[in-house]
């Protein structure tokens, strides 16, 4: 027997119709490309997401055709957002920091029909668009500000395009397992391949992490994604905060440290979420000059590990509260978010500190476990770590045109990262799969090394990798980044890591080195430094 419920499918429209509806006059911010800010109304980008859709038929596009965007966090790439996928089109945003020649290649792959794209990346466009069959190029800008002999063939500008649409329009209802938009992955070996969400798989992602224990947002929050809308849909956060109704403000290009603190004031901005490079900018400025945030409550951290300094800074300093995230493009993104329990509210301050470090709790929607190389489920003790495998409607099935074959296990995807699970059902990751060193048949967690070496004052910034080793097969070493100004010795920092692990996880090594290489999404670019230190011994060799 079925329920007698109403059968609607979960759109990706339902979400801006909600917004307009129930919050039409809550307020959306831009920093523009242009320099200036701009400001409307979840009323205001309804509207002009309708006037996208009927752009879109304007030129002749079908359903499930692909538009991509080459943006920053604003309010054109938002509308593109709603207009694009609620129109029953698919939305490729992509990463602007790959090389033009990925990037064409990507489009192509994606077979994109538009390319919409923020004038900061005209250099971009201008070196792909004899690569890519891209159809139609679009500029967000208005017409008197596109570029005149750009060499882009039948460039137009955004608001010249759209703005000449009628509002009105009827968001067209369909199955909702239909795509909705896409994104390729990093991809650190071979081809990038894509992770093609549906509506659904959207839809209840946006529903999980909105969720207190998740993201937690909510009509009274102003909310400042740093992360970008082309990696993995700003961790759905356009999405969430249009069901929820919060204030949303968008940095545009400034994810400096001085641009991300003034508009967190000027915006009251109570919510923000970023990786963790983007918040050590933000940190770094404000510490020599003593400024304090007047409304910022809660943050989300992840991408790559929060360093438990950061965690610490954040909460003791400044009073803001780090909600620790792990998640990928695989997984739309959002796996974990590290937030306590019950029991846990009696609990000192040092034991509660031990639990928010880690990666966090599954939110509903994501089922998780840890399995050997033999693919046997490993026990949840905290202690024993093995591959991480995870399953859920907003988990990928399959890569975009079937690309590396099947990649599930038993119906479980691998997240190859490697993880630890308490029995509290806490996680936390270990390494990456490959990152992972093995030293005499034991393994060492490169990000432990990396955590305690910025733990230490005049560290800015730390990797760790494993060389090769005659006896012990790889033995870690920690290439540091130290603060301007600050000293510190290779042997300093050596005895810096005493008693904190076990004497034979400390590093044979310490390379200082003026810069740590990071990839187009911020995680340090581990197959670069390897690259780098070709040619490197290990002391003793
Ligand atoms: P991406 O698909 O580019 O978002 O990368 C996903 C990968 O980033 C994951 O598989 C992890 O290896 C890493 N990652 C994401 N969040 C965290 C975190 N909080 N701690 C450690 N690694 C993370």
């Amino acid at each position: 027997m079925l329920g007698l419920m109403q059968s609607q499918p979960l759109l990706i429209s339902n979400l801006i119709t909600f917004a307009e509806r129930h919050h039409g006059d809550a307020q959306i911010v831009s920093r523009r490309v242009e320099g200036d800010m701009h400001r409307y109304t979840y009323r205001d980008a309804a509207q002009r997401s309708r006037q996208v859709a009927r752009a879109l038929d304007g030129l002749g596009l079908a359903f499930g055709d692909r538009v991509a965007t080459l943006a920053w966090n604003g309010y054109r790439h938002f509308e593109l957002y709603f207009g694009v996928s609620g129109s029953g089109r698919v939305l490729h945003t992509i990463n602007p920091r790959l090389h033009p020649d990925q990037i064409a290649w990507i489009a192509n792959h994606a077979q994109d029909e538009v390319l919409c794209f923020d004038l900061t990346f005209l250099p971009i466009v201008q070196a792909i668009c004899g690569k890519a069959n891209i159809g139609h190029y679009i500029a967000l800008c208005e017409a008197d500000q596109l570029p005149q002999d750009s060499g882009i063939p039948g460039l137009r500008s955004y608001e010249e395009w759209v703005g000449g649409c009628d509002d009105r329009y009827d968001w067209p209802t369909f199955d909702e397992n239909t795509a909705s938009s896409m994104c390729y992955t990093s991809g650190t070996t071979g081809n990038p391949k894509a992770a093609l969400y549906s509506h659904r798989s959207t839809l209840l992602h946006a529903y999980g992490a909105a969720l207190p224990d998740a993201m937690g947002l909510s009509a009274r929050d102003a909310v400042l994604p740093v992360v970008p809308m082309f990696h993995v849909n700003a961790w759905g956060i356009p999405y969430s905060a249009a069901l929820t109704g919060a204030k949303l403000v968008f940095p545009g290009p400034g994810l400096d440290g001085k641009s991300v603190y003034e508009l967190l004031e000027a915006e009251q901005v109570t919510y923000a979420a970023g990786v963790p490079t983007v918040w050590q900018m933000l940190l770094t400025h404000m510490k020599p000059t003593g400024l304090r945030f007047s409304s910022l409550k809660r943050t989300v951290i992840g991408g790559s590990a929060c360093p438990p300094a950061m965690i610490s800074a954040f909460r003791d300093d400044y009073g803001v509260e780090v909600l620790h995230a792990w998640g990928m493009t695989e997984m739309s993104p959002l796996g974990t978010v590290c937030t306590l329990k019950n029991k846990h509210l009696g609990l000192g301050e040092a034991e509660q500190m031990k639990i928010r470090l880690k990666q966090g709790r599954a939110v509903f929607g994501v089922d998780m476990k840890i399995v050997g190389d033999d693919g046997i489920e490993l026990p949840w003790d905290g202690k024993t770590f093995g591959n991480l495998l995870v399953r859920g409607p907003w988990v990928l099935g399959q890569y975009f045109k079937g690309e590396g074959g099947d990649p599930l296990q038993g119906g479980w995807f691998p997240t190859g990262d490697v993880a630890t699970i308490d029995a509290d059902g806490y996680m936390q990751i270990t390494d990456r799969s490959k990152d992972v060193i093995k030293s005499g048949g034991e393994w060492i967690s490169s990000i432990d090394i990396e955590n305690l070496a910025v733990a230490h004052p005049a560290v800015a910034m730390a990797a760790c990798i494993g060389m090769p080793h005659p006896k012990w097969d790889e033995r870690p070493i920690v290439l540091v980044v130290k603060r301007p100004g600050a000293e510190v010795t290779r042997e300093e920092l050596l005895a810096f890591y005493e008693g904190k692990i076990a004497k034979w996880q400390i590093p044979d090594d310490v390379v200082f080195v003026e810069s740590i290489a990071l990839g187009a999404t911020g995680k340090i670019l581990k197959t670069r430094l390897r690259e780098q230190l070709k040619g490197y011994r290990l002391p003793g060799l």
